[in-house]
Formats: C-alpha cells, structure tokens, sequence
C-alpha cells in the first residue's frame, strides 16, 4: 500500500525534508552592508566626510545619497542573481519512485520520509537510507560513504550482527549510492541529516558557484582596467595639483572618476543576464546544471544525438510480426488464431517486459519503456491479459535491459519447468541461437535460416522499423541467472517491427543547425538499416554522409576515425563506450561537441562532452549527474534552442560590456583630456557619480535582455578561445569612446567660449548624460544600422533609456537640483549644442556603420 499521503504530511512535520542542511543564504541586509566592503566605495565616503569638514555639505549629502543608491542597485541585482540561481538548484532536486496510497508515483526527493517504499531501477542515486525488500540482481556503489568504487551485491537476508560495518550491511541501501545493475524496492529507514551521509559533515557536496570563463575573463579585465582608471586618476590629481588646482575639488574629481571608470557593476550585470538567460531556458525546456554551459552552449559546433526519444518520438507501436518466415501486419493477427510462434512472440514480448498500462478512471496510464509497452499494446489489443498472465507463469529471476548487451532476460517457472524468455536485437540475438520454432517444430537453426531473417530485418528496418527479437529456453531446474549461462542456445521464436516517427519540430532544428553551421550526428543502439532510415527522413544523412556500426568503428583506428568522422552522420548499435571515442575524435579536430545520454553508462561520455545533455525522462539520475544541461522534454530541437539562447546571451552579454566600456572610456579621456590641456575642469565629482549612477547599471542591463537577433542562428559557431573584443570590437569600444569625449569636451569649450565656467559645466554635463544614454542604441548592433527594423523590440531599454532620461533632466530642470547638483538653466541656444551634441553619436557611429557595410559588400564582390 505504502504511506498515505496524510501519514506523510505528519512525518515531514517530525522528520523533516529529506535533504542536507544548506547553511543560510545572505539576506538583503547583509548583502547590501557587503557593497560598503569595496575599496572605491570606502574611498568616497571617505572623500564625503573630508568635503563635509570642508564645509561643502551639500556635495558630501549628495556624495552619501548616490554610494546608497549604488549600493541599492548592486544589492539587487545580487539578489535578483542569488534568488534565479536559487530557483534553478531547487528544479534540478532528483526524482524518486515510491509507493503512496497505493499507487507508484515520482516524487520529489526531498519529500520522502521513513516508512516510504521506493523503487530502485539501474541508474537512479539511492534517494534515502533503507532495507531492502525485495530486488533482481542488485548491484550498487557506495563509493560516497565508503571510499569503495566497486559496486557491491545487495539482498534481502537479514542481518543480526549489530555490529556489522557500513559497507558489509547488504541488505541497506543508502543515501546517495548508486545503483549501478538491477532493480529493488526498499523501505525507508533515515532521511537527511539522520541518513549516514548526513552524519558525516563535510563529505556532502557544497553548492559553491562556479564562474563562467567570461567571468574570470571579465574579472581580469576588470582588474586591468582598475588599474588603468587609478593610473588615469592619479595625473588628474597630481598634473591638476600642479597646475595650481584646488586640492580637495582634485580629490573628489579623482575618486569620483575612479568610481565611475573602474566597471564594478560588470560581474553583478553578467551573473544576472546569465541567471536569466538560464531561466529563459528553463522555459524552453532546457535545465542548465553547470552555469559555463551557457557560454558553451553558444560555441557548439557538433551535436551527437541518440535516435530513440530524442530525434523520434519513443512512441511505439507494432506494426509487424516476423513469424515463420512470414512478415505479416500486426492488424492481421486479430483476425486469426495465432499459432505456437506468433503466440510465443507476443507472450514474451508480454512476460519480459518490465512496463505496463493502468487503465483507471483518470484515463490510460503507460509506465516505462515504450518498447515494451508497444509489447503489451499489442498483447492487450489480442485480448491478454497482463497480470493474469503473469500469475500463470510467475517471473522467478531476470537479467534487465541493459544497452550493452541489448538483450533482456527473464525466468518463469511452470510446476517443475523453468523457461527463460529473452528478447532483444535481432542481430545479436542470431548470434546466440541454436534452435528455430517454426511452423509449430523446433529445428536447428542454420546458416541459410539465419540470412532469410537477415533479410527480413534488412527489409524492415531499412523501412525505419525498429525491430525485436524474441526465443526462449527450457529446464528442468531453476537456472543460474547470469548473460553467459541464460542468453545462448535459444530458441528463435520470430521478430516484430515497431515505427517510432521523427519528431516533426527536429527536420526543422536540423535545417537551423546546417545554417548556423552545426554539425549533427546520430549516435543510437539501434540497428543500421534504421537509424539510416530516420535518418534520411529527418534530412540528416545526405549524399555523402556514412553510417558506421560500433563494431566497425572498433575496428578502426584513431588516425581513420580522425579522417572520416567528417562525414559520419549516423552512429550506429554503438554501445555507450563509443560514445567516448566519438566525443574525442571530434575534439580532436577542434570542435565543440554536445552530447546527449540516458544511461548509467552514458556518464563518462557526458562527462567527456563539451556540453553533456541528459534526458529529463526518460534519464538516469547519474547520467543527470553526470551533465551540464538537461532537456526535460528530451527532445534534440531543445537543444538546438537551447545553442540559439547560449549564443544570445552571449551576444547580449557582449552588448554590455561594449556599453560600459565605451563610456567608461568616455569619461576617464574628458577628465584626462582637460586636465592634460589645463582647461577648467569640465565635470564636477557629483557629476561623474551621477552620470555613472544613471547610465551604467539601468540601460546596460536592459542590453542584456535584448531579443535574439534573427540572424543569431546564420553565423558559423564563436570559438571559445575567441576573446569578447575579437571581429573588431575593441578597436569600436576605443573609437566610440574617444567619439563621446571629443563630443563633450567640443559642447564644453562652446560652453565655456561663448558664456561661462557653470554654463559650460552643465552642457557638458547635459550631453555627456544624454549622449551615453542614446549611445545605449549604437551598441544594440555591431553592424546594423539602429534604424533596422529591430529598433522597438526591446521594451526594457526603451524603459531604462525613458528612466535615465527623465532623471536628467529632472537634475536639469527642477531648480532644487539644479542647486544641489551645481547646474544652471540653459537657454534655448544651450539646449539646442546639447541636443545636436547628444544625438552625435549615434550619427558618427551609423557612419561607420554604413562604410563597414559597404566594406564588406566590395569585399565579397571583389573575391568573388
Ligand atoms: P538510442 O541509443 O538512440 O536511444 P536505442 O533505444 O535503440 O536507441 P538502446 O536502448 O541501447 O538504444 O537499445 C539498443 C537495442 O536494444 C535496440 O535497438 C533494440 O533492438 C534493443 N532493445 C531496446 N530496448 C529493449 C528492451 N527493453 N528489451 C529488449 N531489447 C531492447
């Protein structure tokens, strides 16, 4: 029956979530009193205090008002990062299957409780201490707990020696062991912190952050320009000092500048577009585990994909019957009485099966392998019945499915005759045959037998069916149950042909992948003839393409693997140690690959990818474990989504960094810049903070939430050694930045010519504020003109942009700033340089834009 869901409720109420203690997460408090802790930021309070002692108040209260108010910004978009992150770990929380209320469900983990029965199947992490109660050849690896690697045997004996060590208690499965072969059931003895893992602090993995490479890469770069910033700011003062300066006006100038050039709020603004970029995934139905993954994400460049659940939809049904040398259509068996084969085949396709279909009144349910519950369709369609079936011919013992063998063999005993039911792919299951059922005789199977049925499965499989073959044995005692003494000398029964249809979304994502220059590759347990077949259909396998079985491609070496794996498109009856070989020769050749797995075995080719993708599904935890991404609808278009948003994100990234940069540069060359001619210093130290306030950390953060351009998925894929100033985009950081300097100090010495100091002051101001803010647009594209259709799609900027604006010219407007802030009204005559100054940029930079363009078509028509 297991737990009812009130008993449950009660338990987690005295026991608690099954789940380790996390330690706390910063609260807002904290994290805000944490931006206090940066140097620059103590600098400027400082410089507060000393202008406060100076008597210049206001400036000091002003000074005080913006370190806050940055400090605001920063402490919110830490959280905003912290609480995605947050989420994102809670979704990737393992799954369990458990027995509730009488029905098996799939639970959250961390809602089991002591007294709960769960179901353990090959590739799931053992979710809770328990006993055993029951299990088929049951191996598992307690290597978290004892240090041991090789897996152990459990069983259900009981053990009275209370003080049997850990490892030899084979009868308990715990916390976060994995179950490498078999299956069980166990009840549930301890949960989280009362479970042994629990008990040893320390072992359990941390959830510490790891940064992405452009954020070590950002963080250096960061670094190097503080540097760069504080070298700027140190002349101003010293030459300013020289030339006779005031000192204390210097010093604020210096610090303010520092603050304002030195990009702090970079690593907040990326850790956020890449927390929600990572959200925006989760909605396309892709988990990213390891958050580099976003950033590789972009740089694939081959996607080795399994066929079954991924490519097609793992819906299948029978559609052929292969008995007597026959091949007949399912349908047709209705309508006759079948005889020994036929009916052979449908019962062990019955009886070896580890699904079933629950017919209640909340409709049809089908759990497990849809294989096997085309199996029991087609069993239940002929009139059988499953269960009672089962009780006629009790299993006894079972050797599960596993993809290395890809067989599966069960033991049913019938008074004192044991049988062994075995099906499996039928190439391989030729192999192991000595004797063939046909026409209601057993013979011997011989050579020409045999190559009639290869024909057979050459026809049908050539027609994309799957197929399956099924033989039994007989014995007089109950047999050893292991591969070597049950799966040979069998009796061949016949074969039946599944269709399993190409998703209809993945022709489509195939198409997107050859524009943006990705590779796809099949990669399946399948048979040849099939998974070409699929292949074909889904516009994968072109007239060059090859198709190689795991046997052959053992048989090659490296320096051939090397040389042809260009043009292997499909991969297959590989067995998950292919894979590896696979992953390795295309990164030998430079690539970037994505890899899909469900296996237990699949881990170490997940492991080996670039970007490991596991299946949400149909997965084994450890596979999950094992990769970066998860596709919760295991379906290969996700991840071709999934590249679309890495690369995205990337870009978008990239939007930011060339915003903040360009106008850091800006600021850091004006002051340098008059302070190098002895002009009269143009900005005053509120001015850079303020400017630095408004236009740093709302619009480039609205730039990293762009929409993907739709050309994102026509380019060939970035290399991930590329730099983020690569195609020219330092040069245009360096460019646009002197363009915004020499515009300010331009609108600055108009000022200062034709009225005076406080006039010129606060154009420059004006414009520095008002041409950074329409600069934000420049950078929405590094080739394309602002006026491109594209121009509204980015409601967020639109927002920032107004936001930024009205606070500028509320400074500049609203007399009460206008004091604060040291600004005087400006004519219209001001207003109109300040205009046609703030609008500059964007003519200078649409300019070049238009000559690269122009480059650019010259270029391609010359080498044509
Ligand atoms: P992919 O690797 O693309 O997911 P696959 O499902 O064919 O494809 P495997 O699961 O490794 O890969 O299966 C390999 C072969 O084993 C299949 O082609 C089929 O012939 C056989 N097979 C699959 N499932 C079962 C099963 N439950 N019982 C017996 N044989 C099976």
């Amino acid at each position: 029956m297991g737990l009812s869901s009130e008993d449950v409720s009660k338990r987690i109420q005295v026991y608690g979530k099954n789940r380790m203690d996390q330690g706390k997460t910063p609260s807002f408090a904290s994290l805000f009193f944490a931006q206090f802790k940066d140097f620059l930021i103590l600098v400027l309070l400082a410089a507060a205090v000393i202008s406060g002692i100076a008597g210049e108040i206001s400036d000091a209260m002003l000074i005080i008002v913006i370190v806050i108010m940055n400090a605001l910004i920063g402490t919110v978009q830490e959280k905003k990062a912290q609480t995605s992150m947050a989420a994102l770990k809670r979704l990737t929380i393992p799954e369990a299957k458990v027995l509730r209320n009488g029905k098996r469900v799939i639970v959250k983990s961390d809602d089991l409780v002591p007294g709960d029965i769960v179901y353990l199947d090959a590739g799931d992490f053992v979710p809770a201490d328990g006993r055993l109660i029951e299990e088929a050849s049951l191996k598992i690896t307690e290597a978290s707990l004892t240090g041991e690697s090789v897996p152990v045997d459990k069983d259900t004996t009981a053990i009275t020696d209370p003080l049997t060590a850990l490892g030899d208690r084979s009868n308990s499965v715990y916390m976060t062991s994995l179950v490498n072969y078999g299956r069980g059931q166990f009840i549930v003895t301890a949960t989280g912190m009362n479970s042994e893992i629990g008990k040893i602090a320390g072992m359990i993995q941390g959830t510490h952050s790891i940064q992405t490479p452009l954020q070590k890469r950002l963080d250096e770069l960061g670094r190097i320009l503080a540097s760069g910033a504080i070298f700027a700011c140190v002349a101003v003062f010293a030459i300013g000092l020289i030339r006779g300066g005031d000192p204390l006006l210097l010093f604020l100038t210096a610090v303010s500048l520092a603050v304002a050039a030195i990009p702090e709020g970079l690593p907040a603004i990326v850790t956020v577009v890449l927390a929600i970029g990572v959200q925006k995934l989760v909605s396309k139905n892709a988990l990213i585990r390891k958050l580099p993954a976003v950033e590789t994400l972009g740089c694939a460049s081959v996607i080795c994909c399994d066929k079954t659940g991924t490519l097609t939809q793992n819906r299948m049904t029978i559609e052929k019957i292969i008995a007597n040398d026959q091949i007949q259509n399912a349908s047709d068996l209705k309508a006759k009485i079948m005889n020994g084969p036929e009916k052979m085949i449908v019962e062990i396709g019955m009886l070896c099966n580890d699904a079933s279909i629950i017919t209640s009144k909340d409709g049809v349910q089908q759990i497990g392998d849809p294989t096997e519950v085309a199996m029991i369709d087609l069993a239940e369609s002929l009139d059988y019945n499953q269960s009672a079936v089962a009780m006629k011919l009790p299993r006894v013992g079972e050797l599960p499915f596993d993809s290395q063998r890809k067989m599966m063999t069960t033991i049913h005993r019938v008074g004192d005759t044991w049988y062994s039911f075995t099906k499996g792919a039928p190439d391989i299951m030729l192999e192991r045959v000595r004797y063939y059922f046909r026409d209601n005789q057993i013979i011997p199977m011989n050579d020409e037998l045999a190559r009639g049925l290869t024909d057979k499965i050459n026809i049908l499989s050539d027609q994309a069916y799957r197929v399956i073959a099924y033989a039994y044995r007989q014995y007089d005692t109950m047999p050893e149950v292991s591969a070597e003494n049950l799966e040979h000398d069998l009796i061949f029964c016949g074969m039946t042909g599944m269709i399993d249809p190409p998703r209809e979304e993945v022709k489509e994502a195939i198409k997107i992948c050859k524009r943006a220059g990705i590779k796809t590759v099949m990669i399946t347990g399948d048979h040849k003839n099939t998974a070409v077949a699929i292949a074909k259909q889904l516009d994968l396998f072109e007239k060059d393409s090859l198709a190689y079985t795991g046997t052959e491609l053992s048989e090659m070496n490296d320096k051939e693997l090397h040389d042809r794996i260009k043009n292997i498109a499909v991969f297959a009856r590989v067995a998950p140690e292919h894979k590896v070989r696979i992953v390795n020769a295309w990164q030998r050749k430079g690539h970037v690959v994505a890899m899909t797995g469900d296996g237990v075995n699949d881990a170490p080719a997940l492991k080996k990818a670039d970007i490991g993708c596991a299946m949400g599904i149909t997965g084994t935890d450890v596979s999950k474990e094992a990769a970066e991404m998860i596709l919760t609808d295991d379906n290969f278009a996700t991840i071709v989504a999934a590249v679309r948003e890495g690369r995205g994100i990337y870009a978008n990234i990239k939007k930011a960094v060339h915003f903040l940069l360009s106008c850091n540069i800006a600021e850091i060359l004006i002051l340098f810049m008059a302070t190098i001619i002895g002009w009269v210093q143009p900005l005053l130290p509120i001015h850079i903070l303020w400017i630095n306030l408004i236009t740093d950390s709302l619009p480039a953060l609205a730039l990293g939430v762009e929409k993907n351009s739709a050309e994102i998925m026509n380019e060939k894929p970035r290399s991930p050694k590329e730099s983020i100033f690569a195609h020219g985009m330092g040069g245009r950081i360096v460019f646009q930045g002197m363009v915004l300097a020499a515009i300010t100090l331009m609108v600055y010495q108009t000022g200062f010519a034709n009225y005076n100091v406080e006039v010129a002051r606060t154009m420059c101001f004006a414009v520095l504020g008002f041409s950074q803010i329409t600069h934000a647009l420049n950078v929405r594209s590094q080739k394309n003109s602002i006026f491109s259709s594209r121009l509204f799609t980015n409601p967020y900027l639109w927002g920032a942009l107004g936001i930024s604006c009205v606070l500028q010219l509320a400074v500049l407007l609203v007399p009460a700033f206008q004091s604060v802030f040291n600004v005087v009204a400006m004519n219209t005559a001001q207003w109109f340089v300040v205009f046609i100054g703030s609008v500059c940029p964007i003519l200078v930079v649409e300019l070049t834009k238009l000559i690269g363009h122009v480059m650019r078509k010259y270029f391609i028509q010359t080498k044509k």
